[in-house]
């Protein structure tokens, strides 16, 4: 069997509705993954290792903070944001994680609730690579329901004092930073985040191991014991849980085209072998009308992702995006790349568990992404209460 090489998907011409700047992105950023995360994905993946030494090469094509305006970023449109994070995602769930957590939910938060020194400190090193973030929002105890955390911050003259655990928590010990949301005691409880130094006494992170997921992505648990921060880390526009709502908010638009990538990988990949594959009278699987009603399927369900994800996108540029649009974006996209994955690994037969090929891991990695951001049930919860009026959480 020759080795399978990603050819692109586009049934209905989707690429007429993409403009020139859209498509250049989708283009460069497919390159460079072709080049540089396809030859080393499966070690990376064997080995549970990050692919630490792309990060230089994606800060150098704007791919950190790519959506941001000004300090260094390369203020993209919505569409060509998100046409990245699917070329990303393509390559890996967990290269494209590592991109969402560094831009949506650590370089995001600085800029829309960051003082001018905050911004002016981090978001120039964070573009380039410099400087690595983490965003501790999940806990031990409470995940789904952040709004029971329990990590506590205590005003005490020109300091906060932080005491808590945080845990599945993406780039956690690679962090130079990390943004920390917690309850604020003198403040009624009110939700706010603060950026902690990883070198601040009293915080401490640890990869977590043996996950069959996200591999090539690190994921850590964070602690917190009585860790001194000075009053200019409170990120001071942070008012509530709104706030890491809105951050969540962004990493999950960029999700929901990430995973029409990890879709077309298994689709492309099980389409070609479907007509390489020959068994019975020597004709391909292909020939046969169950496989034809998989690959069918597959083809159906990517196309709508992308018309939905695209109308989204074009809301969200026209600022007339809710966060119910998103949802389900998120819910509809994973899912059904979740089911490419599973349909494309049954048409590989026996190869399909093989890393020969990139299925297996894909289907793996979006177990992951099924469950973070927000889980598929949550997210059906979030658009049942848009469309009845009615909270079911
Ligand atoms: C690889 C990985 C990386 C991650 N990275 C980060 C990160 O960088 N930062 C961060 O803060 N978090 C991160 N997370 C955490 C992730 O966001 C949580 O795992 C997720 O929010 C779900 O929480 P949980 O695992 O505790 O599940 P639970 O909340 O225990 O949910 C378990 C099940 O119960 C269901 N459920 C829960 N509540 C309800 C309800 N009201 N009604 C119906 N069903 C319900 C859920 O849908 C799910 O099916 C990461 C997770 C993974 C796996």
């Amino acid at each position: 069997m020759p080795a399978i090489k990603f050819r692109g998907v586009d049934f209905i011409q989707f690429d007429s509705l993409l403009t020139e700047e859209e498509r250049l992105v989708r283009d460069t950023t497919r390159q460079f993954i072709e080049d540089n995360l396809i030859p080393i994905i499966e070690e990376c993946n064997r080995a549970g290792r990050f692919p630490r030494e792309l990060v230089k090469p994606m800060a150098d094509l704007g791919f950190f903070g790519a959506s941001l305006k000004g300090y260094g970023c390369a203020g993209m449109g919505n569409v060509e944001y998100g046409l990245m994070t699917q070329e990303l995602e393509r390559g890996d769930s967990g290269v494209r994680s590592f991109v969402s957590v560094q831009s949506g939910l650590v370089m995001f938060p600085i800029y829309a609730f960051g003082s001018e020194e905050q911004k002016q400190t981090w978001l120039p090193a964070m573009q380039k690579g410099e400087k690595l973030g983490c965003f501790g929002l999940t806990e031990p105890g409470l995940r789904s329901n952040p709004g029971g955390m329990r990590t506590r911050a205590r005003k005490v003259g020109n300091e906060y004092i932080l005491n808590g655990e945080k845990m599945w928590i993406t780039s956690g010990t690679i962090a130079d930073v990390a943004v920390i949301w917690a309850k604020v005691e003198n403040e009624n409880d009110k939700i706010r985040g603060f950026l902690v130094e990883k070198d601040r006494k009293g915080f401490t992170s640890d990869d977590i191991h043996g996950k069959w997921s996200l591999r090539a992505s690190v994921t850590s648990g964070l602690s917190m014991q009585d860790v001194h921060i000075p009053e200019a880390n409170l990120l001071p526009k942070s008012d509530g849980l709104k706030s890491p709502l809105m951050c969540l908010n962004q990493a999950r638009y960029g999700i929901a085209w990430g995973a029409i990538g990890a879709a077309m990988s298994c689709y492309d990949c099980a389409l070609q072998y479907a007509i390489l594959r020959k068994q019975w009278r020597d004709q391909p699987i292909a020939s046969h009308q169950l496989v034809q009603d998989k690959l069918t399927w597959m083809i159906s369900e990517i196309t709508k992702a992308q018309l939905l994800v695209l109308q989204v996108g074009r809301l969200k540029d026209a600022g007339r995006v809710e966060h119910q649009h998103i949802s389900m974006a998120k819910r509809n996209n994973v899912w059904m790349a979740l089911e490419c994955a599973r349909l494309s690994r049954d048409i590989l037969g026996a190869n399909g568990v093989a890393d020969d090929y990139p299925i297996m891991r894909h289907m793996m990695n979006l177990e992951s992404v099924k469950t973070y951001e927000g889980t598929h049930d949550v997210h059906s919860l979030i658009i049942g209460q848009s469309v009845t009026g009615i909270d079911a959480f």
